[in-house]
């Protein structure tokens, strides 16, 4: 199991990636690491595909995203299987978690792109009495660079594959290192299902690699992971002047008031500090309970934490896998060592997780009760099973607690009464803040996803994330050409005057000051004749 370590993951020697189960420390397969020779060219490849898919119409792109979704129906066992053995996550959560929102979001984006990016015309008011229209179309980028995480390593990147692909471009992908060969997996269903050659390539390999393709000369790269390595594309990106969506990490808060459903809060809340071992950007990272019902809201938390079956993700019943990676486990296991010392209390869990399964990377589902925004706990990202309780006397209390973060990628909170919830949720600084319900909106294809302050830059999924993956170009047009512009040369005194008339009456707005100026525009119309 030691060998599974990050530094060991990939040989110089051989220059591949071995890819252990998190859960056991078998080896599960060989990737190769592409070199940035070889992601060039990828890029170069993808580029000269590029210009005949975007010409093609979208129901003929939309057919081929069809076919990739009939294959990954027709293999859905297979492909959980790998995602378990590869992510150490349970074989049904990486159906219900990564297959089931990528099968719903490829329909969706294959029927409804040319909706969704259909020309725009736009209202110019007055402008458009004389003559002049204005439209917006929407074009593909060119080739776009996705770099994706470990945590979703099926429903991340797929997601952003079919988006680009809809959207007419090229894709270069770049899996993580920990799932390289859920990434050959993802770029052999296309293959299968007629992506043309060289449009879709999957080059896995390591940091290295990613910085590659953020040199290499795509025309966008769409990043999801850290907040650190995000920061590094991001400058890398501004060097080239190069457009990129960060989504990036968070630390999301649950709100739960005193008026809440206490058993559908308390399942929501394990449900959503604990699926993917805590490992998803937008797990309950922080519990805020009112405090007249704290106690029988953490009694319930903790039931149903320990009901909680944990075990290598290929066997059946597992409701918690093994955590990514040793790496992962030791930051996981520092916070609790940290919260603890600082005067946290342990309502359950709080190790490494001991026995039959302590030869893989498991930590046990932990409650911590006691805790305060001084512990690295409340403050950076965990990224594990553990769900840090704490209480509050008052809404305002729980917005500044809520709001007390860099990040701010989701938030929920739990009330009976909606439209109270939805007045809190316009409070809280977090891209997507659901009311009475956890984690889940990323599994939406409609609904845009991304953070405010650290949390990222951009939008993925939905309309928004769709014109991330297109260029809105604007055509304008005069259909009036027999008269020169009012505005055009030479700039005589009556122009002038004409100019400080429009300036005072046409900016208006309105039709009328302006019909005022109809003389003076005759004049001006006869002067350059
Ligand atoms: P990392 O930032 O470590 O890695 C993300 C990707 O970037 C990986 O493919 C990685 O490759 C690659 N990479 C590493 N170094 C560079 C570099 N210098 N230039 C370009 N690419 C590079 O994140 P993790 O994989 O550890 O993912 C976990 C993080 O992702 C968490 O913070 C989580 O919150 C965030 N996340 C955010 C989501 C969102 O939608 N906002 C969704 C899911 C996760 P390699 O792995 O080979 O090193």
């Amino acid at each position: 199991m030691a060998t599974q370590t990050l530094d060991r993951t990939t040989t110089d020697a051989t220059r591949e990636i071995i890819s252990y189960d998190p859960a056991t420390g078998a080896e599960v397969g060989r990737a190769p690491i592409a070199s940035a020779a070889e992601v060039a060219r990828a890029v170069a490849r993808a580029r000269e595909a590029q210009a005949a898919w975007g010409a093609l119409s979208f129901r003929a792109r939309g057919r081929v995203v069809l076919r990739a979704r009939e294959l990954v129906l027709a293999e859905l066992e297979e492909i959980a299987k790998l995602i378990a053995r590869e992510a150490g996550k349970p074989v049904a959560e990486a159906i219900a978690m990564e297959l089931v929102p990528t099968l719903d979001l490829m329909q969706f984006f294959a029927r409804r792109t040319q909706r969704l990016l259909r020309p725009e015309k736009i209202d110019i008011g007055q402008y458009g009495l004389m003559g002049r229209s204005s439209r917006i179309v929407y074009r593909p980028l060119g080739v776009v660079g996705i770099i994706s995480p470990w945590n979703f390593p099926w429903a991340i990147p797929v997601g952003e594959v079919v988006m680009a692909l809809m959207a007419g471009n090229g894709v270069v992908l770049k899996p993580s290192e920990l799932t390289p060969l859920v990434g050959l997996e993802i770029a052999d269903v296309f293959k299968r299902a007629g992506v043309p050659e060289g449009l879709f390539s999957v080059v896995t390999g390591d940091g290295a690699t990613g910085a590659a393709l953020v040199e290499a000369s795509v025309d966008k790269i769409m990043f999801t992971g850290s907040v650190a390595t995000g920061k590094r594309v991001g400058v890398a990106a501004a060097e080239r002047l190069m457009p990129c969506v960060l989504e990036l990490g968070g630390k999301d808060p649950m709100l739960v008031l005193e008026d809440a459903d206490v058993e559908a809060a308390a399942r929501a809340a394990v449900w959503g500090a604990f699926a993917n071992s805590g490992q998803a950007c937008a797990s309950v990272e922080r519990c805020y309970v009112h405090e007249r019902i704290a106690p029988g809201f953490s009694a319930r938390v903790v039931e149903l934490t320990q009901q909680l079956k944990q075990d290598a993700g290929t066997h059946a019943g597992a409701d918690i896998g093994a955590m990514s990676s040793e790496r992962q486990l030791q930051i996981v296991a520092a916070h609790v060592e940290d919260a603890v010392a600082h005067g946290a209390r342990v309502l359950t869990g709080g190790q490494r997780t001991a026995g039959a399964l302590a030869k893989g990377w498991f930590y046990e589902p932990t409650v911590l009760a006691n805790v305060n925004h001084a512990m690295t706990i409340m403050r950076e990202e965990t990224f594990g099973p553990v769900l840090p309780l704490m209480t509050f006397k008052t809404e305002d209390e729980a917005i500044r607690l809520a709001n007390d973060s860099i990040f701010g990628l989701t938030a929920s909170v739990w009330t009976r009464d909606t439209g109270r919830g939805k007045a809190l949720a316009e409070q809280i600084e977090a891209g997507t803040v659901m009311v009475n319900e956890v984690l889940y909106t990323h599994g939406i294809a409609q609904t845009p996803w991304g953070g405010m302050k650290q949390s990222g830059l951009g939008r993925t999924h939905g309309r928004a994330g769709l014109l991330e993956l297109v260029a809105a170009q604007h055509i304008h047009v005069n259909r009036i050409t027999l008269l020169p512009d009012l505005w055009w040369f030479n700039y005589t005194a009556r122009a002038a005057a004409l100019f400080r008339g429009l300036a005072r009456r046409f900016t208006t707005g309105s039709v009328w000051p302006t019909s005022l100026l109809l003389p003076q525009m005759l004049r001006r119309w006869r002067e350059r004749r």
